[in-house]
């Protein structure tokens, strides 16, 4: 049987190329970028033009990239890092309630030392609007940390207008840009954003590598300490092959990004519009027009994600129900929530988020399988006579 991978916002198959330009880095390129010798000067160079190139792409100065251990570490180290460095000058942070549990649960654990945190309500398609971000403003306030877009149901926030309220009220603004780093075009200066989390995974990269940017100017607090490594900004000896493996998977995401975009907004439009025409009882979640190229959020009513994830699977098709964090779990999403949709119905979320390896064919074999899926399940759910 055939597997079809369509949870491409929970991680990405690496690009065959992107592993070539890792290898040599990983065999006899193994120097340390900080040793003085020829091994160290052949890692630096590798990681001086990985650097150049990633902030170029996103528009910044290669000083204000710090390599990180992923879009997690990248988060956590922008939040905590902001915070510490201006506990004198205020004690509040205002971040919203969608965002991803590395910035939520950084945002709780500052809680826990007496920071204030305003979680902000988003609308009913996961919008966060900029009028509430400049109301939740106090003289407190120190950050502000709103994603870029919403891994779970695609949406893309209005990040340059809630930057300007940010900036006009002096306060930093971090941004989340897991989901859109690699996928639509990014640029920090367009933005306006004084710092953004990235990582490579989510663009056919390797695990376990990402970065965090920083304006020029803005102090953060390290968060881990040790040698020297990232200007003092982050230590530890530098992943210098997933590094390169990064630069390079950005470099061909970016080239490639226009005719990507295309095809895999295609590929989504068309497995939307099936779902919606062939099902009953389906809501799609997130916006008509601001969301991610790749995803597809539905809710099916009288149904549980989790059995319609089991059954899909069987049939070869891999998908996820939320976020790769949250299932396994028995809470509903807090995004859907949060975008005020009722547990029961927060219950039979299926996210469907596609690719560029994906085809049209596939899309046609899942609007074949899915249909007989849902009813199925409905016949024999103790809440499916309700539907009949
Ligand atoms: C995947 C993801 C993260 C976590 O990144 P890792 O590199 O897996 O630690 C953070 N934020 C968002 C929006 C993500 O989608």
């Amino acid at each position: 049987m055939e597997k079809i991978y369509l949870d491409h916002a929970a991680t990405t198959p690496m690009r065959p190329e992107v592993l070539d330009a890792m290898l040599p880095y990983l065999k006899d390129r193994f120097g340390n970028p900080s040793s003085i010798h020829s091994f160290g000067r052949e890692a630096r160079k590798a990681l001086d033009e990985a650097r150049d190139k990633i902030a170029a792409i996103i528009g910044a100065g290669p000083d204000e990239i710090i390599f990180t251990s992923g879009g997690t570490e990248a988060d956590n180290s922008a939040i905590k890092g902001i915070a510490l460095a201006r506990r004198d000058k205020g004690n509040h942070i205002i971040t919203s309630s969608i965002e991803h549990h590395a910035v939520l649960d950084s945002c709780k654990a500052l809680e826990k030392q007496g920071f204030k945190v305003t979680y902000l309500p988003v609308d009913q398609y996961g919008l966060v609007r900029p009028e509430d971000v400049r109301s939740a403003i106090t003289d407190e306030t120190i950050l502000i940390s709103i994603m870029h877009a919403n891994n779970e149901v695609g949406t893309i926030e209005p990040i340059a207008e809630i930057a300007r309220v940010a900036r006009e009220k002096g306060v930093y603004f971090h941004t989340d840009a897991v989901q859109t780093v690699g996928q639509i075009p990014v640029n920090v200066e367009d933005l306006g954003v004084d710092m953004l989390s990235l990582s490579a995974h989510k663009f056919y990269g390797p695990k376990g590598v990402g970065a965090l940017y920083v304006r020029k100017g803005v102090r953060a607090l390290p968060f881990m300490h040790g040698g020297g490594q990232e200007r003092g900004r982050r230590a530890g000896t530098e992943n210098v092959p997933g590094i390169v493996g990064m630069a390079y998977a950005l470099e061909l995401a970016v080239k490639e990004m226009d005719e990507n975009i295309k095809k895999v907004s295609g590929l989504r439009d068309a497995l939307i519009r099936g779902v919606t025409e062939r099902i009953d009882h389906v809501r799609v979640n997130g916006h008509p027009v601001k969301r991610l190229p790749g995803n597809a959020s539905f809710c099916f009513e009288f149904v549980e994600g989790e059995s319609i994830l089991l059954n899909l699977d069987m049939k070869g098709i891999a998908g996820s129900s939320g976020s790769a964090c949250t299932s396994g779990s028995l809470e509903p999403s807090h995004v859907l929530l949060a975008m005020g949709l009722p547990h029961e119905i927060a219950h039979g979320s299926l996210r469907l988020t596609l690719g560029r390896d994906n085809t049209m064919e596939q899309v046609r074999y899942v609007l074949d399988v899915l249909p007989e899926i849902i009813s199925k399940l409905r016949s024999m759910s103790p809440f499916g006579r309700t539907a009949q």
